[in-house]
């Protein structure tokens, strides 16, 4: 192997500015700014050649060799994942119904759900599973792409992703199954019971996440339209003395702005940013603190350190900070004292959270076992969709087509990600009983809550999770199985 022709120290500031440079582009696009796609495509391009070179010299340190393979391996699905998101729009659709007068497709699903009776909802579903073999080579090239891409370097994206969770497969195993398996009667439960309410029948296979999601919460909408989503979260981390001038938010209506809330780490700790655009008033601001959660993260974490270390965070470290925040819109002292809320206001957030939590646990539990098989088996998408079809049954309790993973907007587009969700989970659970015992029911309220997550935060990818975690299921599981107590 030659050495670089720089140091490494050198070789990490322009590595760095890449990013920088590509999430200034992406947060444009995103924010229905302006912006460049052929800077974007070039940058990327250089980025992928930079991370190359230091492929050609070096394996270590390990944290940053990981890094640059996933980077790599990310440019050179571009193409595809452009593509498929095209075809996503253009090709999924189906003409059994119309949203804003165009053919619905997976965009405007969750939206059109919202609003459509069971009859055209189920056509529409349908008529969507149907047009997936359009998709399915251009997601069978991504994850190709991927594993020749690891390969390359003499690992798996499975590996990979073990090594940065910081789990062994046997366990991350175990802790789906053993989620999926414990939610599985009280989600059902809850299915039957706002499926009544709300759509007043049973619930059916194409009632899906989206579906409840995007109805569940409509009688908190009036309660919630009093407040800011943009200024509630921020004068959270005021309290806990966050200096929030480092996270830019967005509140501006633009045609072309993503719907709900977004972050974008621009440059770790001195450049987080978050888009906010109102659409429906509690989902707004669930989402706006889960995504202030993530930019909390962003500015807390130390300066001094390497970039590999600033930058190589797992997602399912990532997604503790923003769930960890985004909790705060289900404590019912939280929501007494910062939102005025009345005790029967309160059990209705509690309890509508808990259903969706259950409709979480159940759904990914699915989600992450598929997507497990599928890196460890290497599985054809044909064969994933069957293995789909069957975790689904058994896990969510219905039969559906199992090419249905292949519409939704993360299990294509990742190698794995789902399983993040519940690892995350998990761990926030913990860290709030953590901070409970520490400094009380009302920790939000102290500064010194902020100090200790600061102290926690700080190391970035070095999180020492041993402090406030053990992986242990209590946390998560007690409130969700027993509400009562
Ligand atoms: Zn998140």
């Amino acid at each position: 192997m030659e050495r670089l022709p720089y140091p490494l120290s050198a070789w990490a500031i322009v590595d760095e500015s890449y990013s920088v440079l590509f999430s200034h582009e992406n947060w444009k696009n995103n924010n229905g700014l302006e912006f460049d796609e052929d800077l974007m495509k070039r940058i990327a391009d250089q980025k992928a050649k930079h991370a190359e070179l230091f492929l050609s010299t070096s394996r270590r340190p390990r944290r940053l060799f990981l890094k640059c393979v996933a980077d790599v391996s990310e440019v050179k699905k571009t193409t595809l994942s452009l593509e498929l998101d095209k075809a996503r729009m253009e090709k999924v659709v189906s003409k059994a119904a119309r949203f804003h007068g165009r053919p619905v497709t997976w965009k405007s699903w969750r939206q059109f759900n919202s609003k459509a009776d069971a009859r055209s909802r189920k056509r529409v579903y349908d008529d969507l599973v149907k047009k997936t073999p359009v998709i399915r080579p251009l997601i069978k090239g991504m994850f190709e792409k991927s594993w020749s891409v690891h390969a390359k370097y003499g690992i798996t994206p499975l590996r990979g992703y073990l090594e940065s969770e910081r789990i062994a497969l046997p366990d991350l195993k175990e802790l789906v199954r053993k989620l999926g398996s414990a939610v599985r009667k009280p989600f059902r439960e809850s299915l039957e019971r706002y499926s009544r309410e709300i759509k007043k029948a049973p619930p059916e296979y194409y009632d899906d996440f989206y579906y409840f999601r995007g109805r569940i919460f409509r009688p908190l909408d009036k309660i919630f339209s009093r407040f800011n989503p943009a200024e509630m979260p921020v004068r959270q981390l005021k309290r806990l003395v966050f200096d929030t001038r480092r996270i830019h938010v967005d509140v501006e209506d633009r045609p072309k702005k993503t719907p709900s809330a977004v972050a974008f780490f621009v440059q770790i700790p001195n450049d987080a940013r978050v888009l906010v655009k109102p659409i429906s008033p509690f989902t707004d601001m669930e989402a706006s603190y889960h995504e202030f959660g993530h930019a909390m993260q962003c500015i807390s974490i130390d300066p001094t350190l390497p970039l590999w270390d600033r930058e190589s965070i797992s997602h399912g470290i990532a997604e503790i900070f923003s769930t960890f925040l985004e909790s705060l819109t289900e404590d019912p002292t939280y929501l007494r004292k910062k939102f005025g809320l009345s005790a029967e206001q309160i059990r209705q957030v509690v309890e509508r959270r808990r259903f969706m939590e259950l409709f979480f646990v159940a759904f990914y539990s699915a989600n992450s076992l598929m997507k497990i098989s599928f890196q460890e088996k290497m599985l054809t998408i044909g064969d994933a969709s069957e293995l789909y079809a069957r975790l689904y049954k058994e896990y969510v309790g219905f039969d559906i087509p199992g090419e249905y993973w292949q519409l939704h907007h993360v299990m294509p587009d990742y190698d794995l990600y789902s399983p993040s969700y519940l690892i995350a989970a998990v761990r926030k659970s913990e860290l709030i009983t953590r901070l409970k015992n520490k400094l009380g029911e009302e920790w939000w309220d102290s500064p010194k809550s902020g100090e200790y997550l600061k102290k926690i935060m700080s190391p970035g990818a070095n999180i020492d999770l041993d402090e406030f975690s053990r992986l242990d299921t209590g946390p998560l599981l007690k409130p969700l199985l027993n509400p009562d107590n």
